[in-house]
């Protein structure tokens, strides 16, 4: 079986990060096995606003950043703490699939925006404009993009921004994979247009994709101080700190040099352009450029409701990706889960070797189809 499943990278968290953690541990009395302040260690908070204050162009003071249990875990206590019943939060689709979910945990309720590849899926400022509603209390800008690795150029983040301060909402900015660029696209901070978006942009941002530390559990959010507080509150009466060696590793990682950051990068560009003529290459198949992230996002849909060689139809793109693995012996995920059907979500954090044999499987099995 080859997978183009997972939705991290593939390297090891770079060595210095792990030597930060060994040396922490044999630290006589360092008190690393110990409860740090639930909303994280205060260094590593100061190290978290620099950071995001740097590129966000905004004055962070640490008491405004909670760190947590890796950036789901953010994102959880953040919609939990800012959502009351009935509140509505706008979601571009393609979304990452927990969105939708932890908008209902809350309470609230999530409004679809359909995007569609021709457009890059970028949601529009007239979409956002349309879509709100008295209850509308927010959007959520995943930018770059899982699933489909698109990047909002600056004139569609300046248009954004304009609707944002509009209808008054608040921009949830998921900028897990900021770091993560290729080719001209430049990541645009929808806070850093001006005052008017960094006070209603609330920074989610964590160390899994940038530094290769997924299984680290790491992410942080950063915003108004009272929201951050409630936050920190339901932190507090659930999961409490995020794990203190962790913390160290982010630490480490925020603080230590950003080579490393760099290499993985331009590994990562390689194997975008090679999957993307790949997958270009097979008929019926069409795949915009992804220009972040580390996802292909092709469209498949010529081949839902075809027949395969052992007479079933693939009534969607589930049913298709569940042949793939079985016949095909290739993983790739159905756009469905994260609102296109039609869609497959390929993974490139893998080998080069992994992505030529793969692609070739995946376009051998589809010629099969009738
Ligand atoms: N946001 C997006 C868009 C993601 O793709 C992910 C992970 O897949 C996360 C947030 C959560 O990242 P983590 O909890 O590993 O920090």
């Amino acid at each position: 079986m080859i997978s183009f499943g997972a939705g991290e990278p593939d390297f090891d968290t770079p060595v210095h990060i792990k030597e930060a953690v060994r040396t922490a541990l044999e630290t006589p009395g360092g008190g690393f096995g110990k409860y740090t302040d639930v909303g994280g260690l205060p260094q590593l908070r100061k190290a978290i606003a620099d950071e995001l204050g740097g590129v966000h162009n905004v004055a962070l003071d640490p008491e405004q950043v909670l760190v947590s249990t890796g950036a789901k875990h953010s994102l959880y206590n953040l919609f939990m703490a800012l959502i009351d019943p009935g509140d509505e939060v706008l979601i571009p689709a393609p979304y990452w699939v927990s969105y939708p979910d932890m908008v209902m945990l809350a309470g609230g309720k999530p409004v679809i925006l359909e995007t569609r590849a021709e457009d890059d899926f970028a949601v529009t400022a007239d979409q956002v404009r349309a879509a709100c509603t008295p209850r509308t209390r927010a959007i959520v800008l995943n930018n770059p993009s899982n699933p489909t690795g698109a990047v909002y150029s600056r004139k569609q983040v300046e248009a954004l921004g304009a609707a944002v301060v509009e209808k008054d909402l608040l921009v949830v900015s998921d900028d897990i994979y900021r770091q993560l660029v290729y080719g001209d696209a430049e990541y645009v901070s929808i806070a850093r247009l001006g005052p008017e978006t960094a006070k209603r942009t609330i920074l989610v941002d964590g160390a899994s994709k940038t530094y290769a530390m997924t299984g680290w559990r790491v992410g942080y959010t950063a915003g108004p101080l009272p929201l951050i507080k409630a936050m920190a509150k339901i932190q507090g009466q659930s999961t409490s700190n995020p794990t203190h060696i962790s913390q160290i590793a982010a630490l480490a990682a925020l603080t230590g040099p950003q080579g490393c950051v760099a290499e993985m990068r331009a590994a990562f560009d390689q194997r975008r352009i090679a999957i993307v003529k790949l997958l270009r290459a097979i008929p019926g198949v069409s795949c915009r450029e992804p220009k972040g992230a580390f996802y292909a996002f092709p469209d498949v849909s010529a081949y839902v409701g075809k027949k395969t060689p052992e007479g079933a139809t693939l009534a969607d793109d589930v049913q298709l990706c569940d042949w793939l693995v079985e016949v095909g012996k290739v993983a790739v995920v159905p756009g469905s889960g994260f609102g296109a059907p039609g869609f497959v979500r390929l993974s490139y954090a893998c080998s080069m070797q992994n992505i030529e044999q793969g692609v070739d499987r995946f376009g051998k099995a589809l010629a099969t189809l009738r």
